[in-house]
């Protein structure tokens, strides 16, 4: 292999009794034994989108094809939109006409839709059959990879439906990046930031001082910031698996982020870009309760335009709509407004009773030091 042994990193995920092992490195989809491994049963089925599928598709059905292993495929549509029960449906139906059996395996070779879509089938078929990622976006390989949450949307609202479903690996081929639109890369810089901005202030720096070499897709810069966040995820999951305590911490800038995609609709800012700018409303809060020195907000708004992220509102958007939408985050516990703060970089914590004026302050776009 052309690639130095520093671009591998293989870690263990462990939570409870469960236990698996994430691979990350380049040209992993090339390893066929690796692949065919995952699938003990007779039964494949392999679910992907149409922006995946062309490129990655053939080599992972030809891994478990060789291995005499039967093997289905289903190409969806891309896009949020097709997390539906009707998705669902199909990859059900799909599994019964493949005969699958309780030795059946589903594998997710996509973004974080289709391992969503496929991750929740997998748990339901059967009462729940093995679950491969093989996760082609650097979002879907930092953050959706680890946790097992599973699930689809309903018209109501996203993620309504769902299950907890560990996968019995994951394998993240680096190589893959190299096609994901630019966008979705630097989206998923936004969430490796994070564990560095919420808990670890060297891993802050490193992306800080790696991000060209993240940004040119150096195959052992995005092994490692890779690695280190999936490292980051399982730590704190296995501390917290039920999301009372410290797991909330991996919600910084969403409370924020949230509300900006709610509120902003079709077009607009990606999860990622809109975690970016509520990381950085975040940290302007921070600083305007006197939690944080307010350059700790103004070094994570520089590495994050250095990440080819935005760092402020998109224009029209309302700051009275934004505070709306953040009072119905699922967070909050009797109609006082709870948000992940920080005392600075690698410092988050879980601010209680936020008053609102503070918030509506920092959503008209005034500095923390405005007024005070
Ligand atoms: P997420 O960002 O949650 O992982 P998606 O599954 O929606 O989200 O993926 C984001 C977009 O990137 C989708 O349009 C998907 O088809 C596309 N995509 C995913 N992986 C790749 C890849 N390796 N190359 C090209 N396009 C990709
Ligand atoms: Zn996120």
């Amino acid at each position: 292999m052309s690639m130095p042994p520093s671009a591998l990193h293989r870690l263990e995920v462990e939570l409870g009794p469960r236990r698996y092992p994430i691979h990350i490195g380049p040209g992993l989809l090339g390893d066929q034994a690796l692949l065919a491994a995952q699938a003990p049963g007779r039964h494949v089925l392999i679910v992907s989108d149409a922006n995946v599928a062309p490129h990655y598709l053939a080599r992972v059905e030809a891994a478990f094809a060789g291995a005499g292993k039967q093997v289905a495929s289903v190409v969806l549509p891309p896009g949020e939109q097709e997390k539906t029960l009707a998705r669902f449906g199909e990859l059900l139906s799909a599994l019964a006409r493949l005969g699958a059996s309780r030795d059946a395996c589903l594998v997710a070779l996509g973004g974080g839709v289709v391992g969503d879509l496929a991750g929740f089938a997998a748990a339901c078929w059967m009462r729940g059959v093995r679950f491969v990622q093989l996760p082609t976006t650097l979002l879907a390989m930092v953050d959706s990879s680890v946790g097992g949450k599973t699930a689809v949307d309903l018209p109501e609202g996203k993620n309504l439906v769902g299950a907890f479903h560990q996968p019995s690996a994951v394998i993240a081929d680096t190589d893959t990046l190299a096609t994901l639109p630019e966008r979705e890369l630097c989206a998923g810089l936004a969430e490796v930031l994070k564990y560095g901005a919420l808990g670890d202030a060297a891993f802050f720096a490193w992306v800080e001082a790696k991000a060209a070499a993240l940004r040119a897709r150096e195959p052992t810069a995005l092994a490692e910031a890779i690695a280190r966040s999936c490292a980051h995820k399982a730590a704190i999951v296995a501390r917290d698996e039920t999301e009372t305590g410290e797991r909330m911490l991996l919600n910084l800038g969403h409370t924020f982020g949230h509300a900006i995609e709610a509120e902003q609709g079709f077009g607009g800012l990606v999860h990622g870009e809109a975690v970016a700018v509520g990381m950085v409303l975040a940290a302007r809060l921070s600083a305007r309760r006197g939690h944080a020195p307010d350059a700790d907000a103004e070094r994570l708004a520089a590495a994050l335009q250095a990440l080819g992220l935005p760092t402020a509102l998109p224009p029209g958007l309302a700051p009275e709509a934004l505070l709306a939408r953040m009072r119905l985050d699922k967070k909050n516990l009797s109609g006082r407004l709870r948000l992940i703060l920080w005392r600075g970089i690698g410092q988050a914590f879980v601010a209680e009773d936020v008053e609102e004026a503070a918030v509506l302050r920092v959503l008209s776009g005034q500095g923390p030091l405005a007024g005070a």
